[in-house]
């Protein structure tokens, strides 16, 4: 008899007056009973609906059917079938949108835990299991990756379990990309990426960092040192501002450098010496993960109050529900329809407050959302030292700016072929946020797939 709680089992978690001091992660996982009465809630649906909303389909309830029966190292391997970094996704993946969004249970309660079961499966494996790197025949072809973000490492794992010699090259000097340096240790711990990138290396794929391609190597130098075709993973990292006046005082930040001095520089740790202002109020603009992210970590760096800027409402904002809870749980203060007009200063060129005007929602503007417009003489300024842009990201242009025939659309994206992910250049395919725009893991990761196989049929159609 299935567990017929029209609830999910509750996963425990750190209380939010004790997770906002400190980066550990917050959310502890199941143990093996809840994961076993979670699982039970599945009703082993004949037309599978959650594995359609799946971008990788992931054989759900099979998995979900090995952990009802204890059998955790088999669930782990269904799951790695089609997902090469189960321990990211059950952590990350908006699956209130994708798999759980289309389970049946939701109809009249809610969801299975989809990606609760997810992760406490790759968590079970990461202690209990073992990680033995396949055997595979090298097929004597060479591949070179740009970009080790989960798009790069999916495509660059593909390959290598096909046989090909992959070299991945990354700019910053550690992989993940933005698992590594854009989602903080309290959502994402980074041992947990650390240990899917060295299984990576485990099977023969070479990463090499501070590799800027576009600057150290070209695309064109690529194929000359004989890599037969290359992929494009360089996800969207240039950030985006309001270009209103003040954004370059000093305690001005992008949600980017701001995250990956936290993340990658570790300025969270008291014996790292990077420059970050430890700030006592902060203004994030912004309302989505990104903004959530930066918010919950200026508070965990010692901030008296932060502030979420969001000229829209909340039921607008495109951040995770999930993450808005654990903000505002956590005491993140939310100025919602309000939007900066200018950043002051002092007289030294330090931010001393943000002005900002009230805003009212008119009618639907192109992307659906009914358009914020301006209260006129509304204008009122919160004392801030620190700002944060999390306005957005889009691809930056340096590697299409330094290689011959490689298009891209007005915002920037490379133009693919949909079926294949080969971009206008022959021989060179891209996916993830430097096609689609900043999107999510699993998107960019369901691109790298679908190029790995592009690449394949590309290479043994020229033998
Ligand atoms: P990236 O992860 O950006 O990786 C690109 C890599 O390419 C980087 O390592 C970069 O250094 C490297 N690179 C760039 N240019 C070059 C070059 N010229 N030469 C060599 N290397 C280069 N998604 C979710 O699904 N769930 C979430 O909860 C979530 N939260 C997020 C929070 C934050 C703060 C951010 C910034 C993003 C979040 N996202 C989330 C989005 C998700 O992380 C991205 O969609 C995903 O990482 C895109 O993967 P990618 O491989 O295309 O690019
Ligand atoms: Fe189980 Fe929900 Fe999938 Fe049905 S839709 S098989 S109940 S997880």
């Amino acid at each position: 008899m299935p567990n017929m709680n029209p609830k999910k089992t509750p996963m425990p978690e750190q209380e939010p007056n004790v997770r906002n001091k400190n980066f550990d992660e917050v959310s502890y996982g199941y143990t093996e009973e809840m994961a076993k009465n979670e699982a039970e809630r599945c009703l082993h649906c004949k037309h599978k609906p959650c594995m359609k909303g799946c971008p990788v389909a992931v054989h759900i309830p099979d998995f979900i059917q090995q952990v009802a029966e204890g059998d955790y190292e088999g669930a782990y391997r269904t799951i790695k079938m089609t997902n090469s970094l189960p321990a990211i996704c059950g952590r990350v993946c908006p699956q209130e949108n994708q798999c759980e969004h289309n389970c049946v249970r939701g109809i009249k309660g809610e969801p299975v835990a989809i990606g609760r079961l997810e992760r406490f499966v790759a968590d079970w494996h990461m202690k209990h299991g073992k990680d033995e790197a396949e055997k595979v025949e090298p097929n004597g072809h060479k591949v070179a990756v740009v970009g080790a973000g989960p798009a790069g490492l999916t495509c660059a794992g593909d390959l290598a379990a096909m046989g090909y010699s992959v070299t991945v090259f990354e700019a910053l000097h550690a992989a993940g990309g933005v698992l590594m340096y854009g989602i903080p240790q309290f959502r994402l711990p980074k041992e947990i990426v650390q240990r899917e990138i060295d299984t990576l290396k485990a099977k023969g794929v070479e990463i090499k960092t501070d590799m800027v391609i576009g600057k150290v190597l070209s695309v064109d130098e690529l194929f000359e040192n004989g890599y037969e075709a290359v992929f494009i993973g360089t996800g969207a990292g240039l950030p985006n501002f309001m270009n209103i006046p003040g954004e370059g005082l000093v305690g001005v930040y992008s949600a980017n450098e701001f995250l990956t001095r936290v993340n990658l520089m570790k300025a969270y740790k008291p014996d790292y010496d990077t420059p970050i202002i430890h700030p006592k109020n902060v203004a994030v603009v912004g309302g989505g993960n990104v903004a959530m992210d930066a918010a919950r970590t200026a508070l965990r760096l010692g901030a008296e109050s932060v502030h979420i800027v969001y000229r829209r409402a909340e039921e607008q904002m495109p951040a995770r529900r999930e993450e808005i809870h654990h903000a505002k749980e956590e005491g993140v203060i939310f100025d919602l329809l309000c939007n900066p007009v200018q950043i002051l200063g002092d007289e030294n060129g330090k931010v001393n407050a943000i002005e900002c005007i009230r805003m009212e929602l008119g009618e639907p503007d192109a992307s659906g959302r009914r358009k914020p417009i301006p209260v006129e003489g509304s204008n009122f300024k919160i004392p801030v030292d620190c700002v944060v842009m999390a306005i957005g990201n889009s691809p930056n242009p340096l590697i299409r700016s330094t290689t011959k025939g490689i298009e891209a659309n007005s915002h920037g994206c490379i133009v693919v072929k949909d079926d294949t992910m080969e971009t206008t250049r022959e021989g060179v395919f891209a996916a993830g946020d430097a096609v689609s725009g900043a999107a999510t893991v699993i998107l960019a990761m369901g691109g790298g797939k679908e190029a790995a196989r592009s690449i394949d049929k590309y290479i043994r159609s020229k033998k």
